[in-house]
């Protein structure tokens, strides 16, 4: 897959091509943003384009070298992160790296290093790659890649062009589930809501159990249809384990109230992400009315940026319940 059918990007994809095309890469780049958004495969699409041997600027990803680059048995390519059960990088791997950045790269070509994810570089090992980064080697491109510059030296951060990665587009990993995974669009489109722009949440969700937990959860809900205060305070509890698990909730039930909202108006039709769930949206709409559904949604956000600030999940769960089981 050449530059042209990566997801995503354009903006960030034409700078770097142009920079390759002219031969004038920065020396040290920071590619940040959230996670799952493609940042390593731009990374690795452009160390490819580097070693490629079939095309020139781009990249084939069929070559042997391209190969190599992808297997990670590249010479001239290294990609640097904690090592097996640690929870940093440390300063001998980055020793290690200065040590062959010493050498010309194996075929003549420019070397690629990413450090991934760079804020777990600890002090001594941004020390040392500052100091590396003072005289840069012509002949190599250093990519580092992380969420957010938090946790990385200013110092260093001044020596890199600094590349924003935003979310994707909900139309973008829909297209791709659809023709690169041969998911269905109904599927697809309900899924790439629920993937908040990181085609790596999409995948993840595609291949786990979330079509099952749905049906779950539709069970959940309804029971608090025909519930009162007890149904909505013991269902927190139930829920409020797994923080993850909350959070991919959450996204779900606002999916769904909003589903049921653009059922109340307009019935079946393309706008509705949950198509293939027809059936339910169709009777949750007969007994939730629209006060019921905004006064869910206002509290579904509330518990949603709650939980990302660590309030206590089950309270902020009793409350979205709570709205749920109250009468309209
Ligand atoms: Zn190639």
């Amino acid at each position: 897959v050449p530059f042209v059918d990566l997801i995503g990007h354009a903006a960030q994809l034409a700078l770097l091509r142009s920079r390759l095309a002219q031969d004038h890469l920065h020396h040290a780049y920071f590619f940040h943003g959230p996670d799952g958004v493609g940042k390593r495969t731009v990374a690795l699409s452009l160390a490819m384009a580097l070693q490629c041997s079939e095309r020139r600027h781009d990249f084939c990803a069929e070559c042997s070298d391209c190969k190599r680059v992808q297997d990670g048995n590249h010479p001239d390519v290294r990609v640097i992160s904690p090592a097996g059960g640690k929870k940093e990088i440390t300063v001998g791997q980055i020793r290690d790296v200065e040590k062959e950045l010493r050498f010309r790269p194996f075929d003549g070509k420019k070397r690629t290093l990413m450090i991934d994810p760079a804020p777990l570089m600890n002090v001594l090992a941004q020390n040392a790659l500052l100091k590396t980064l003072e005289e840069p080697p012509a002949d190599s491109v250093l990519i580092l890649i992380g969420e957010a510059a938090g946790g990385i030296l200013p110092t260093l951060l001044s020596r890199c062009f600094r590349l924003a990665f935003g979310p994707l587009g909900e139309r973008e990993i829909e297209d791709f589930l659809v023709e690169r995974q041969g998911m269905e669009r109904v599927q697809a489109k309900g899924l790439s809501h629920l993937a908040m722009g990181s085609l790596g949440k999409a995948l993840a969700l595609a291949g786990g159990p979330l079509l099952g937990k749905r049906k779950l959860w539709i069970e959940w809900v309804r029971s608090l249809s025909g519930g009162g205060r007890r149904e909505a305070v013991s269902l927190a509890e139930r829920l409020a384990g797994e923080r993850e698990e909350v959070i991919e909730f959450l996204a779900w039930l606002q999916s769904w109230c909003r589903d049921i909202l653009v059922f109340g108006v307009k019935g079946p039709c393309d706008q509705i992400y949950h198509a293939d769930a027809i059936a339910d949206l169709e009777r949750f709409a007969r007994v939730w009315g629209r006060d019921r559904l905004f006064r869910l949604l206002a509290q579904i956000e509330r518990a949603r940026s709650g939980i990302q600030r660590n309030v206590n999940r089950r309270l902020a769960l009793e409350h979205v319940f709570l709205s749920a089981v109250e009468r309209d």
